[in-house]
């Protein structure tokens, strides 16, 4: 048979330390910032019944072009999730857990989209929602969550901006005044917008393309047609991030990738980042979608960042460097016994990070795998040191080398830490 080898396919990665030890202590100080904050964390499935990310809108990209859908043996329809706001709801309504409820989750999602950087057919989100409460204070909460996380994490070079889409109700008139003033003007609007209008004049103002920037910039903007409670939410949000100290931008036209967003909506842009790819999250209300999905008439809001954007932005700011998880200690053996397995099941009961050699090679050779391991001491088990009941304690730095009783191994490779 033909030898054949296989890479990654396009928009995929193998993540290999350090890069996912520093991806894994990220999700980790998300979790850490959520749970304080009284979220807990939901797992879904990763692939759902195709109508559970179908309800997210027929205009989305996310759902028209980019969806994993495939059939199961039996025929059912369903699909890789490609966000995980569906997901919550989806659970919302299934379990009817007491509200508001404030949950949080990491994991990857799948979108066939065009790879690039920072632009993958599969990566990875974390992110939080909170069901079923139309407060604004807990856009608030969770805008502040996620600023708290940036910070936690050393991100500064980071924008917010800050948006309403109003209530469905004022949507109509809004929308009407957006067809009419894209249609005045549709021969400056780019083939592609023109087909968006036709489906969802909204998301024409998502358009980043530069041809119909100075149409999206004349455009109406949702503030003019707000409700007066809709209003009074946003004033409600805008004044709870003053009050924390949180800086934004109001941002007329945001209106985000996904079609089910009422009320606040907001983004985290990277200033590091190309403008194609500097959203490194964003989320806002969408107080329908869980009806949508059979559940009750109750809201949600919430966001998703980006782990990969994130960890591109801080390459930026050469913040976040990743944690150390290289081994602390070698064990070098050359008796052919069970020594090194007994000496390294022992260090790593006491904690220590440990590695060692296998395949019985020289002395030699594993003080070279020592050395390039990383490891700050090595542990050195010879025929001498088996029959005299003793380990040889080598520091890989300038240290001097010493000999100590077997039974004390433990104790003094540990003291070799604490200066
Ligand atoms: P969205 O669900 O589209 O609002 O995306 C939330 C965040 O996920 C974005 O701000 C990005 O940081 C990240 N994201 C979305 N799509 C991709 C992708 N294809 N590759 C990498 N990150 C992505």
């Amino acid at each position: 048979m033909a030898r054949v080898s296989f890479q990654t396919l396009p928009g995929t990665r193998d993540l290999l330390p350090p890069a996912s030890d520093r991806m894994r202590a990220l999700v980790q100080a998300f979790a850490a910032e959520a749970e304080q904050a009284g979220f807990g964390q939901i797992v879904p499935p990763m692939f759902e019944d195709l109508g559970v990310f179908t309800r997210l809108g027929e205009a989305t990209d996310v759902v028209k072009k980019e969806l994993y859908a495939f059939e199961d043996m039996g025929g059912r329809k369903q699909a890789l999730r490609p966000e995980f706001t569906a997901s919550v709801c989806r659970a919302y309504a299934q379990h009817r857990p007491l509200t508001p409820w404030k949950t949080w989750y990491a994991g990857p999602a799948f979108r066939q989209e065009k790879p690039q950087k920072g632009r993958y057919r599969q990566f990875d989100q974390v992110g939080a929602e909170v069901i079923g409460s139309h407060d604004p204070d807990l856009d608030v909460e969770l805008i502040a969550l996620a600023w708290r996380f940036y910070q936690r994490v050393g991100l500064t070079n980071i924008t917010l901006l800050l948006n309403t889409l109003g209530d469905k109700a004022e949507r109509p008139a809004y929308l009407a005044a957006l067809q009419d003033h894209f249609n005045a003007n549709l021969d400056s609007l780019s083939e592609k917008s023109r087909e968006t209008l036709a489906i969802n004049p909204l998301r024409v103002l998502d358009s980043k393309r530069p041809p119909d920037q100075p149409l999206i910039e004349a455009a109406p903007k949702i503030l003019d047609f707000l409700s007066e409670d809709a209003a009074k939410a946003f004033e409600r949000v805008k004044a709870g991030l003053d009050t924390l100290g949180v800086a934004y931008e109001v941002a007329p036209r945001l209106v985000r990738g996904l079609d089910y967003y009422t009320r606040t909506t907001f983004e985290f842009v990277g200033s590091g980042l190309d403008a194609a790819q500097n959203a490194v999250g964003g989320g806002g209300r969408y107080d329908g979608l869980v009806a949508d999905l059979g559940g009750p008439d109750e809201p949600g809001v919430g966001f998703a960042l980006g782990v990969d954007r994130t960890l591109l932005a801080l390459d930026a700011e050469d913040a976040f460097p990743a944690a150390d998880c290289q081994p602390q200690v070698f064990l070098v053996c050359t008796t052919g016994g069970f020594e090194a397995m007994v000496a390294s099941d022992e260090l790593r009961r006491a904690g220590l990070r440990v590695d060692r050699s296998f395949d019985h090679r020289s002395m030699k050779a594993q003080m070279k795998a020592a050395n390039r391991s990383n490891a700050q001491v090595a542990v050195i088990i010879g025929p001498d040191e088996a029959e005299n009941g003793t380990v040889s304690i080598r520091p890989l730095d300038d240290r001097p080398q010493f000999s100590t009783g077997r039974s004390e191994m433990t104790e003094k490779v540990k003291e070799q830490f604490l200066s």
